[in-house]
């Protein structure tokens, strides 16, 4: 392979071997192993109250030896629906000792989408907090739920029904649990749900090699040419409910022996005044996150030049917004790209090869990423610098899909990971997003690919957010169609982000229709969301 003979790459071989230093059997057995190193240093930070390493195993063994208490079995599913804590940990490796199946589920979820993913996951126990009880509650009836746990991170605590208890009552001492075998190419330890664009979202699982591959190849890529500090501080805001804050963070975190400061969301004034406090040594985050900060006055001032790099990934990061976060706190912003099924991280920019704007960087350890074209019914590779969709094949993709076999077949082809993601490769190996295959728009016969498009409005001086879809049009098929969100202080009108884009786009690149808008959708994690507006618009189709 070309990239092969790059002198900065010789550090990883990306063909699929054991390059990459999995040591532990089982994802619990990575948690013993970095209390055996870091045992009393502080492993999390919560509002001023820390946990050990120590602790957060002790807590760990007695929601375990609760569970088992309990009856629950290797193989049983237990959802989580917590924002940020130090109990989502405790959780999480408390379901892993027993050989169970964490289910991530969004606090952020409404009634409908809780009873979905509970339902098709077949989970019989949640641990939630205590101001979405009632909602769980109210749709326990129609799931298979015998138990909710219940966090209460302080004030009054309400009566619970009948079988449900809170999370300090659940937890027990002295008793045996036994060993349970963990086949760790095999057992699923986390069913993380994703898309939703077509048809009800899917469950994505990932084995314990997946997961303990997949942090163990990012913390590779990132620390491998650093001198980490003795007091290694991170922010772990992103949500752990994503697979993205789970593991390339806060598991990231405990192979550390970091600090890990808790953020149960994002704020941009509380990351600033944290980074100022804290003085943390990394920091990840979604584009959105960095756009928020390039808004603040006083970014210069809080020492993000401190931190060893901050990354991004999840979504498209504008050149031009990560050229002003870098020139506004003078640290390095890394890209990375990935997606659930992946576990997430696939490909990322470590800080020791030469910068290249716009790329998400280069396959992580023991990963091959490549290029395909469809032809005669088949794929064959592309050519270096031709777009096509991107492929994946490494130790952190997927199992599959849960109980969707026919979706695991046709996302996983002789070992490869089909993303749905158009890209293209340069001579240096290094990966370009260019879209979702999905959201490419064909206008007058050409392709357009939004965030190309987003990418120019993004040089706006007034644009603080922008998202492009495809919206019908009679005379061209569809047309570029750009929803925007100005800058605080800041103005322009519609018809001057119209000029804007005919100045520095192709005329059937350049958006027809521009509406500005005071927010735009985003999901939880915070990317922005086209979908949503396709739908909106669609709406208004047939409406009319
Ligand atoms: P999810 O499974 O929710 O994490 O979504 C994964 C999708 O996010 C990928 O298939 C990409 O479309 C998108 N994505 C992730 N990272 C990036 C990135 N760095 N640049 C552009 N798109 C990205």
């Amino acid at each position: 392979m070309v990239y092969l003979q790059k002198p900065w790459l010789k550090i990883y071989d990306p063909r699929i071997d054991e390059h990459v230093s999995i040591k532990h059997r089982s994802l619990y057995d990575f948690l013993q192993g970095a209390v055996n190193l870091y045992n009393d240093k502080p492993a999390f930070t919560f509002y001023g109250r820390v946990w050990s390493f120590k602790d957060t195993l002790a807590v760990t063994d007695q929601f375990a030896a609760g569970l088992y208490k309990d009856g629950f079995q290797k193989g049983d599913r237990f959802a989580i629906m917590l924002p940020n804590s130090p109990h989502y940990i405790f959780s999480l490796f408390g379901i892993f000792r027993l050989g169970g199946i964490a289910v991530q589920v969004n606090p952020m979820y409404v009634e409908r989408e809780i009873e979905h993913v509970l339902t098709d996951s077949g989970s019989q126990y949640i641990v939630v907090l205590d101001a979405l009880y009632n909602k769980v509650k109210k749709v326990q009836p129609k799931t298979s739920l015998k138990k909710i746990i219940v966090v209460s991170l302080g004030g009054d605590r309400a009566a619970l029904a009948e079988g449900d208890q809170y999370f300090d009552e659940f937890l027990h001492e002295n008793i045996i649990i036994p060993e349970v075998h963990i086949d760790r190419e095999d057992d699923v330890a986390l069913l993380q749900y994703t898309g939703g664009t077509t048809g009800p979202s899917k469950g994505v699982m990932l084995t314990h090699l997946n997961l303990l591959a997949n942090f163990n190849q990012v913390c590779d890529f990132a620390y491998k040419t650093c001198e980490k500090p003795e007091d290694f501080k991170m922010i772990t805001v992103l949500p752990m409910f994503h697979v993205y804050g789970l593991s390339s963070t806060a598991l990231c975190g405990i192979r550390e022996g970091a600090n890990q400061i808790i953020l149960p969301r994002f704020d941009p004034k509380e990351v600033m005044e944290t980074v100022k406090r804290e003085k943390p040594f990394q920091m990840s985050g979604v584009p959105t996150m960095y756009f928020a900060l390039n808004s603040q006055p006083g970014l210069e001032d809080c020492g993000f030049d401190q931190l060893y790099y901050v990354s991004c990934g999840g979504a498209p990061l504008p050149v031009e917004s990560a050229k002003l976060f870098e020139k506004r706190t003078g640290v390095k912003l890394l890209d990375g790209y990935g997606l659930s099924e992946s576990a997430p991280t696939a490909i990322f920019s470590p800080p020791f090869v030469p910068r290249k704007y716009g790329s998400v960087g280069i396959p992580v350890q023991s990963t091959i990423a490549k290029i395909v074209l469809q032809k005669d019914g088949g794929y064959i590779d592309a050519p270096i610098g031709v777009e096509g969709e991107l492929v994946i094949k490494g130790p952190q993709v997927m199992k599959g899909y849960w109980n969707r076999p026919e979706d695991t077949k046709e996302t996983i082809k002789d070992g490869w990971l089909f993303t749905g993601d158009i890209a293209k490769m340069d001579e240096e190996g290094y990966f370009y997003i260019v879209d979702r295959k999905k959201d490419m728009i064909i206008a007058s016969g050409y392709n357009v690919y939004p965030s190309e498009i987003e990418d120019v409005l993004y040089q706006h001086e007034a644009v603080e957010e922008a998202l492009v879809i495809g919206v019908p049009d009679s005379y061209r098929g569809e047309t570029v169609k750009a929803f925007i969100k100005l800058k605080g202080g800041f103005s322009a009108t519609e018809e001057e982000i119209i000029l804007f884009g005919r100045e520095n786009l192709a005329p059937y690149k350049a958006p027809k229709e521009v509406e500005i808008r005071s927010e735009l959708p985003k999901s939880s994690v915070g990317k922005l969301l086209r979908r949503v507006l396709r739908d909106q618009e669609l709406l208004k189709v047939k409406a009319y």
